[in-house]
């Protein structure tokens, strides 16, 4: 049977998203598949294939786009629960009805009684519950070629009820009904095509997301640098060509001071046209001096066009110029409301520079830096641990990395809940959230979950074993390799759940232990560099020998107390020395001991290893203060982790 497959024709001619060509037009029209379901981003802005023919449309919302590519269709059905059907053309719906016999074939029919049912029917008008419409549709998908039909917010058509709830029957014929549909041979043959639409794929009936239910899915992204910064460059065009028009007017004005005579008018009726045009333009963003559609390109990493195109709203009514900052703010705002149950989205501010001593882990983060810049993924981790007591700067080298590698940087958010239970769904959705966000580092913060597995039982694995599967596979994906950097924090390493730990092969895992004496000095110093905390004091080094055993958050709070003992002036030696004599750390030597021990014991290299740890080793033992020493010794001794 010959078809004529006419949007594939138009939508390729068209810069269609990557996606779009791979995901749908490619599989469509090689007779893989006619049966789709599209997630993610379903209300989002496409650009629009006609835009030559619609000026000020450069984008249209995908539905639109849908229907733009499937006008020439012979009918397009396009159902919700809350409209019902709807079709492209009053033509469309009239065909629908006659091949449904809602309406009569022919006006002057011979049966007058056939006639008055059909008519009464088209009169009535059309069904809208799912249970009624969609056994029409299918009678339509049976007897015509050249049909497409969208469903959208699938979800409540075929929902998927979560683990052990039951689905009424009416639910369970409709995703029959849907299932009947995919594997028609039929409906292939004839072109008719069934498109899906969600939000969320996880909503979805696990049946129709089986690999043998014949529906092929496909995952709108959030768009790409690329796509972003041409959006924003048409975005921009009016207020571009506007500010350009005022430069020329300051231009022009200037000249008309030091003409004269004719020339004088001659310019000043340049201007007072150029004036006319500027009032002409519709009310526009404002954009500062230095817009650069690129840099913006890259701030909005993570949207999609509608979110941009907010902020651009936003701005048009503050009429304040479209700050960099502003945008970043707005996004951080956005994402955390689409993603906040999952993640937190942080502006990484605080780079490599900020941090005192750790030397060794920053100079092995610069090698994964020099690895992303050089897409040498190979050596890009898939994950690192960063283990060790509390307030050591964890934290702080996620955050750092992020910023030198103009990464998103995100932090997870009841981790925990991922791993335990059914959550499949909330896996989907964090995968798919941080798709959208790459590149980006991620930073999971295991404290929490150190305290929820206490009450958990021991012995077998915890992580369901299918998560764990999905977030590898996730993980070693070939387009996210080097994109995403996973960085667990925590002070419980002996805790960290068996199939995890075994899963990371591409882990490394550092013991981020108390700053040495020789690191105090430089913590002392970037504090009050962080703080502008002005002081004459050049030497930290007798601060840090009174110091000895604190962490990096400790001195911080003593760098911000000292400014406090002064009086809010300059810091001088004796404040420094008050503020250090008043301070009461609040983690107990043996509980930061243990948690060395515990971290020591995890580390993967002994080239990362802390330089002085053999003092830190020397130290626990002298002071005995955990449990079985001669246990933690022979342990390090058996297993060479260092020569004590
Ligand atoms: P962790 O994640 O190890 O518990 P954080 O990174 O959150 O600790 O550190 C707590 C506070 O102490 C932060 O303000 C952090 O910037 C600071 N801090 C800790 N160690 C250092 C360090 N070595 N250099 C600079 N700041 C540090």
């Amino acid at each position: 049977m010959k078809t004529d497959k006419t949007e594939d024709v138009k939508a390729l001619e068209y810069k269609a998203p990557e996606w779009l060509k791979k995901e749908f037009l490619l599989p469509f029209r090689s007779g893989l598949a006619h049966a789709f379901i599209f997630h993610g981003d379903t209300d989002g802005l496409v650009l629009n294939p006609n835009c030559e023919d619609e000026p000020g449309r450069a984008y249209i919302t995908f539905l639109e786009f849908l229907k733009s590519i499937f006008d020439e269709r012979r009918i397009v059905i396009i159902y919700d629960l809350a409209a019902g059907m709807k079709f492209l053309n009053p033509k469309m719906e009239k065909d629908f009805k006659k091949v449904c016999g809602l309406e009569s074939e022919d006006d002057t029919s011979a049966d007058p009684i056939a006639a008055a049912k059909a008519g009464l029917a088209a009169k009535r008008g059309l069904p809208q519950d799912p249970n009624a419409c969609l056994p029409l549709i299918s009678k339509v998908l049976g007897k015509c070629e050249n049909v497409a039909v969208i469903i959208r917010s699938a979800h409540f058509v075929a929902p998927n009820p979560g683990a052990n709830a039951l689905l009424p029957q009416n639910d369970r014929v409709n995703i029959q009904m849907l299932i009947n549909w995919s594997k028609s041979t039929w409906y292939r043959k004839s072109n008719n095509l069934i498109l899906l639409l969600t939000d969320d794929i996880s909503k979805i009936s696990v049946e129709l997301r089986g690999n043998g239910s014949g529906f092929y899915q496909v995952f709108i992204p959030k768009p790409t640098k690329p796509e972003r910064i041409d959006f924003i460059s048409n975005a921009t065009l009016k207020a571009r060509e506007k500010a350009e028009l005022a430069t020329d007017l300051a231009k022009v004005e200037k000249q008309v001071k030091n003409a004269r005579g004719s020339k004088k008018s001659q310019l000043e009726y340049k201007a007072k046209q150029l004036r006319e045009q500027m009032a002409d333009s519709d009310s526009v963003i404002v954009l500062p001096d230095d817009f650069d559609t690129a840099v913006f390109g890259h701030a909005t990493q993570g949207m999609s066009f509608k979110q941009i195109y907010e902020i651009f709203l936003q701005a048009l009514k503050t009429g304040e110029p479209l700050s960099l900052d502003f945008v970043k703010d707005r996004k951080k705002t956005i994402l955390n409301t689409e993603y906040g149950e999952l993640m937190e989205i942080v502006d990484a501010q605080r780079g490599f520079e900020d941090i005192g001593g750790l030397s060794y882990v920053k100079s092995y983060f610069q090698s994964v830096l020099d690895a992303i810049k050089k897409a040498e993924y190979r050596l890009v981790p898939m994950g690192v641990y960063l283990m060790g007591p509390p307030g050591t700067g964890k934290t702080a080298l996620v955050e750092a990395l992020a910023k030198e590698a103009s990464f998103n940087f995100i932090k997870t958010k009841n981790i925990r809940s991922m791993w335990v239970g059914e959550s499949e769904a909330r896996m989907q959705k964090f995968i798919y959230a941080l798709r959208s966000l790459t590149p980006v580092v991620v930073m999971n913060d295991e404290a929490d979950l150190a305290d929820a597995q206490r009450d958990t039982p021991k012995g077998d694995s915890n992580v369901t074993e299918h998560l764990m599967k999905m977030w590898m596979e996730f993980l070693s994906d070939p387009r996210i390799r080097g994109q995403i950097v996973v960085i667990s924090c925590t002070n419980r390493p002996d805790r960290i759940d068996a199939a995890l730990k075994r899963s990371g092969r591409g882990d490394q895992r550092i013991l981020i232990p108390m700053p040495s004496t020789e690191e105090l000095p430089d913590i002392f110093r970037v504090m009050f560099k962080r703080y502008g905390i002005p002081t004459d004091i050049k030497d930290f080094v007798p601060f840090a020998k009174k110091t000895d055993g604190f962490s990096g958050a400790d001195i911080e709070a003593i760098v911000l107390a000292s400014f406090r003992f002064a009086g809010g002036q300059n810091v001088d030696v004796k404040s420094l020395n008050q503020a250090v004599d008043d301070f009461i750390p609040s983690a107990s030597q043996a509980t930061i001991d243990f948690m060395t021990e515990v971290g020591l014991l995890e580390c993967s290299s002994r080239q990362l290893l802390p330089p002085n740890v053999k003092d830190i080793i020397q130290g626990i033992l002298q002071r005995g203060l955990i449990e079985n020493t001669d246990v933690f010794l022979a342990q390090i001794r058996a297993r060479k982790i260092t020569d004590v």
